[in-house]
């Protein structure tokens, strides 16, 4: 399985580092924000490392399982009102380079975001 060595996403995947694991599958990992922007602020990663969901588009099977976690998440939760949102690059704020799906749900969200 791929994993980057200096990657702290793989290092939580792996459970080398703590983190608030709250939803896990064969394809997929959720753990809490440690900056939450929200009631539930989660992060849904793929258990393999790829840098972004651009990366992440080139393996369809990996994207399907991630998206597949995402609703796994939010069917345990019984949440049906959330929003995702994945940063690419750093120009529009990505601060870590291992694919993740930000999850947020339990206030209200304006859109456009700001
Ligand atoms: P992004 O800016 O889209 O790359 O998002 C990275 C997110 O990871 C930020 O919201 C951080 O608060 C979060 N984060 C960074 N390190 C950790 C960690 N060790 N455990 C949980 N969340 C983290």
């Amino acid at each position: 399985m791929a994993s980057d060595p200096d990657c702290i996403f793989c290092k939580i995947v792996a459970g080398d580092i703590p983190a608030t694991k709250v939803y896990e599958d064969a394809h997929a990992v959720a753990f809490a924000d440690t900056n939450p922007q929200a009631p539930t602020h989660v992060l849904v990663v793929p258990r393999e490392h790829y840098t972004d969901v651009a990366d992440l588009a080139r393996d369809p099977d990996a994207a399907a399982g991630l998206l597949a976690g995402i609703r796994g998440f939010a069917a345990q939760e019984g949440l049906t009102d959330f929003r995702t949102v994945f940063n690419t690059g750093a120009g529009v704020g990505q601060s870590v380079f291992h694919t993740h799906a930000h999850l947020l749900a339990g206030r209200p969200m304006g859109w456009p975001p700001g």
